[in-house]
């Protein structure tokens, strides 16, 4: 297992100048303790496996040394990097960034996402496609279509390796695994690594260089975690007095379930209208996209969400996360609060607890390494 190296500058890494270029005008001047890590390992073809803590730029770390490598669409019509995220909305992200990345040379992009038009994803892989930014149910599909060819593919990321490899999206991971040449390059990357998935993303891998940016301290430290106990029953009024005590510039308030998230999201309409927003999984994939855009353009102060939003999304001005129900399980916390305190910045996340969740917690603050900081609000038994 490696610790990443002491890098003051892009320009210690082995960069054409025209990535330099982009780098620069994405407003990157240091590189992050995982790309400095990863990229050199990247461009010399290893398999890496790379956990980090959230915001912490893993995204660049796989998308810089694939777009230095990538042929030109006259040498390769064909796909020759897929990246396979767990949402929609995390491809649509990703692909954007290295869009970003990708400017001053002309990159061929297709995001396969479940949801979308496919007449346009098969039209643009029909056209010539250099990067493929997916999620595993589309790009399954495609495969099994034969319409995505994998003969030329020698990169193959897992963004969110964990979730990717849970029993969920295992079978369809596996397959596309399968489909690629076996000599292709695999980075895995993650906030939450658990030594199971590390154990069994081995075995799609050839000698994985291993690197650990996370030590213990799995949680940003520029988030303050604090929670309450709560009834069950007085979970809205407090949440409202919460949001009335500290003005969030944004908010994600995360919800177990998708009913609940709708329950939750009409009652704050009452009082914040447009202003507050809700996502989960059974809404259409237009709305999804509204209403996230809506939170990117600063349109929106409150997104109620599932946990469909609570991995990768990365929206700077995100200030505080709520915990409004406790998540499913302690790496799923490390993901929700990590929405906010993206690349350094300030957060504040608030779990609320009510009474016989306290193992959770506990788990929660093991797993994390750290106490949360109890918070108390007049008018309400804690
Ligand atoms: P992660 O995947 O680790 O959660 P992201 O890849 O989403 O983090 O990056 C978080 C934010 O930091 C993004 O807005 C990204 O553009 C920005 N970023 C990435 N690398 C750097 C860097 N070296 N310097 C400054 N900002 C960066
Ligand atoms: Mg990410």
């Amino acid at each position: 297992v490696e610790t990443p190296p002491e890098m003051d500058s892009f320009d210690e890494l082995d960069l054409s100048p025209i990535m330099r270029r982009a780098v620069k005008d994405a407003g990157f001047t240091t590189p992050s303790p995982i790309q400095a890590a990863l990229i050199p390992h990247a461009l010399n073809g290893k398999d890496v496996i790379g956990q980090a803590r959230t915001g912490t730029g893993k995204t660049a770390a796989f998308s810089i040394p694939i777009l230095e490598q990538l042929d030109s669409l006259e040498d390769c019509r064909d796909p020759q990097a897929i990246v396979i995220v767990p949402t929609r909305e995390l491809a649509d992200q990703v692909a954007a960034e290295a869009e970003r990345l990708a400017r001053g040379v002309p990159t061929e992009i297709a995001v396969l996402s479940g949801g979308k038009n496919m007449n346009r994803q098969l039209r643009q892989l029909e056209n010539g496609t250099q990067l493929v930014v997916g999620t595993p149910g589309r790009v399954h599909d495609h495969l099994q279509r034969g319409t995505l060819r994998t003969n030329n593919v020698w990169c193959v990321v897992l963004d969110e390796a964990d979730r990717m490899l849970d029993i969920g999206f295992r079978p369809q991971i596996e397959r596309i695994m399968r489909k690629c040449p076996r000599n292709r390059q695999t980075l895995l990357l993650s906030a939450t690594l658990p030594p199971v998935v590390r154990r069994l993303a081995e075995s799609y891998m050839h000698e994985p260089v291993v690197i650990d940016c996370c030590r213990d301290e799995m949680a940003v430290d520029t988030i303050e975690q604090r929670y309450f106990t709560i009834a069950q029953d007085d979970k809205v009024r407090l949440l409202e007095s919460l949001l009335k005590r500290e003005k969030p510039e944004q908010a994600i308030i995360f919800c177990r379930t998708k009913r609940g998230t709708d329950r939750l999201h009409r009652k704050l309409s009452h009082e914040y209208g447009s202003a507050c927003g809700a996502i989960h999984g059974d809404l259409q994939q237009r709305e999804r996209d509204r209403v996230l855009q809506k939170l990117r353009d600063g349109n929106l102060k409150f997104l109620v969400a599932t946990d469909v939003v609570g991995r990768g999304i990365d929206i700077s001005t995100i200030s505080h996360i709520v915990n409004f129900d406790v998540p499913q399980d302690c790496d799923d916390y490390v993901h929700r609060v990590g929405r906010t305190g993206r690349m350094g910045r300030d957060g504040v996340a608030y779990t609320f607890v009510v009474p016989g969740e306290g193992d959770i917690l506990t788990s929660i603050e093991q797993r994390i390494n750290k106490l949360l900081i109890r918070d108390k609000m007049d008018g309400f038994e804690s």
